[in-house]
């Protein structure tokens, strides 16, 4: 048979597309942003466009060549927004600093991208300053801010944000790049080792938009108010940036105030109506109103809560089915994936199930969207049935799931065209995914393993149980075994015994954790999740000490 070449047109998708589109098809559309003074910034798609027009040519008479990278340091707030599609559509690439890093790692990444300029938000300079005598290839500083709002530094040169597109043209000539261009650079937090980077390109970044705005997943329209409680400089914001624009819907950027009664403040005011986070956001919200003398439902405006990151507990669906009327949809997703996999999207399918059931559903990682592929395997990478009940390491294909990461670091991670994701799930028959655990975090007693986020999920059932932590340490005998760390809600009265026996109705008699601490709080990470690696440093020989003062 004859192979004609192919007869459709090769227009590259590029992110700069989608900004241009949202100005045309919907220019009145708003964009609110939350500012550190609490005033509230809003203008339109139309006005954004304008303004990314005027900071392209900023950026070019700043100097840059195609696929440099430009950093930022910054909140969600709109001239970040501006930031993401005039680095990219520019040609160049933006490196989304997260400043919740240690400074040793934000020194070593800045290095290892090789970022060109930083925009910084006033409130991160102090982090800068103290880095940059050790990052010399940073040719200039640009403070996201106006002319008047300039605050004395030590970082130099120096700019200003506005003043850099004071006076610039409002109709920028947008580059003809190539789909596969770079247009984004994230680091993974690198809890082990160095951070490493994932690199994004146009076509990825635009696919990844078309596919989670779509019905399949996030189903965002003209009608939504979409609030991301994700940080920008952490994984794109699920790509919501992108996203939002794509389908028209309302966007609304929280700057730094991620607590309860801020959330509470914003959605009640711009009538949010899907919210996106980890589940310790959800839960922050809820601590906030559950505080409050508040009517029956006092979020009335919001319906969707998108909630990936770490394991959704079961017990927090509920509260958000039956006492705010939300969907809570689980996603899964990672730095690698760009990140948003699958979601666990309301349906005929998940409505016609009794409550608890559906809950459950709610909780779990959902279905692959529509062009990524998902598959367990076992120690053999060999892959194992989707019965619901083997579980494997987890591995991932797809146009927005990475092939190498920056630099041609971490090969072990790639075979046969997978990704390792490095979590253990289960897949069902009906497709649905569930993490059980990051591998990392597994813990193996007697050869047996215990996945701490089950054990987790038991113990929130119990109603004086605010956060759970479990995680594996050194045990003479069985190598290692599961100890709970929790945080208690105030006002209730806490019994170790009741815990236990709520933990016996849940799990099997030998998982059952050989402690229980009450600690005052538990570290998270700068997007809200529990991190155990300093954790389990910490306790790493608790068990052991008590078997030798015993
Ligand atoms: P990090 O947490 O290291 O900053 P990522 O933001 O890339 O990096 O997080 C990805 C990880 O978060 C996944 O590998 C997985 O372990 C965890 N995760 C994401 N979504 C879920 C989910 N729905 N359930 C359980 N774990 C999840």
């Amino acid at each position: 048979m004859t192979m004609h070449p192919s007869a459709m047109m090769a227009m590259p998708l590029l992110t700069s597309d989608i900004i241009k589109s949202a100005a045309l098809r919907y220019p009145n559309q708003e964009i609110v942003s939350l500012l550190p003074s609490n005033r509230l910034h809003t203008y339109t798609y139309l006005a954004a466009y304008k303004r990314i027009n005027q900071l392209a040519y900023g950026l070019e008479s700043l100097g840059f060549n195609p696929g440099d990278r430009i950093a930022t340091l910054a909140n969600n707030h709109y001239r970040h927004f501006e930031l993401y599609y005039a680095i990219g559509g520019a040609g160049a690439v933006i490196h989304t600093l997260n400043p919740r890093l240690f400074r040793e790692q934000l020194e070593y990444i800045i290095n290892h991208a090789e970022d060109k300029y930083i925009f910084v938000d006033p409130c991160f300079i102090p982090l800068l300053e103290e880095v940059q005598s050790q990052i010399p290839k940073v040719k200039a500083f640009i403070i996201n801010c106006g002319q008047d709002e300039m605050p004395n530094t030590k970082l130099t040169p120096v700019l200003c944000y506005e003043s850099l597109i004071e006076g610039q043209s409002q109709e920028f000539n947008w580059p003809e790049l190539t789909a596969n261009h770079n247009c984004g650079l994230c680091y993974t937090s690198g809890t082990t080792g160095n951070p490493k980077g994932v690199i994004y390109d146009h076509q990825s970044s635009v696919l990844h938009a078309m596919m989670s705005g779509s019905s399949q997943f996030l189903s965002f329209n003209e009608w939504d108010v979409v609030m991301p409680a994700v940080p920008m400089y952490h994984v794109v914001a699920w790509g919501i940036p992108y996203s939002a624009p794509m389908f028209g819907a309302k966007l609304v950027f929280c700057g730094d105030k991620l607590d309860g009664h801020s959330l509470y403040r914003l959605i009640d005011s711009q009538q949010v109506n899907k919210g996106f986070g980890v589940p310790t956001i959800w839960l922050g919200l809820h601590n906030f109103l559950a505080s409050q003398a508040c009517p029956k439902d006092p979020i009335p405006s919001l319906k969707l809560v998108g909630v990936g990151g770490a394991a959704s507990p079961q017990n927090l669906v509920k509260t958000y089915a039956e006492q705010y009327d939300v969907y809570w949809m689980g996603l899964w997703g990672m730095t690698e994936t760009s990140p948003l996999i699958s979601a666990a999207i309301n349906s005929p399918y998940v409505e016609k199930l009794d409550p608890e059931s559906r809950y459950r559903v709610q909780s779990s990682a959902g279905k692959a969207m529509f062009g990524t592929q998902i598959e367990i395997f076992d120690h053999e990478d060999q892959p194992l049935p989707h019965d619901g009940v083997q579980q494997g390491l987890l591995k991932v294909k797809g146009p927005w799931v990475l092939k190498q990461y920056f630099k041609g670091e971490g090969q072990e991670s790639f075979q046969q065209g997978w990704f390792d994701t490095g979590d253990i799930a289960v897949i069902n028959p009906d497709g649905y995914l569930r993490i059980l655990d990051r591998a990392k975090d597994v813990i193996k007693s007697g050869g047996e393993w215990i996945n701490s986020t089950q054990l987790e999920d038991a113990a929130l059932d119990y109603e004086c149980i605010n956060e759970a932590c479990v995680i594996g340490v050194k045990h003479p005998k069985w190598d290692e075994r599961p100890i709970l760390l929790v945080t208690l809600k105030t006002n209730k009265v806490f019994s170790k015994e009741e815990l236990v026996n709520i933990l016996k109705r849940k799990v099997a008699k030998w998982w059952l954790p050989d402690a229980i601490l009450v600690v005052e709080k538990l570290p998270h990470t700068g997007t809200g999740k529990l991190t155990k690696v300093g954790l389990r440093h910490e306790y790493q020989n608790y068990l052991m000490e008590q078997v030798l003062i015993s």
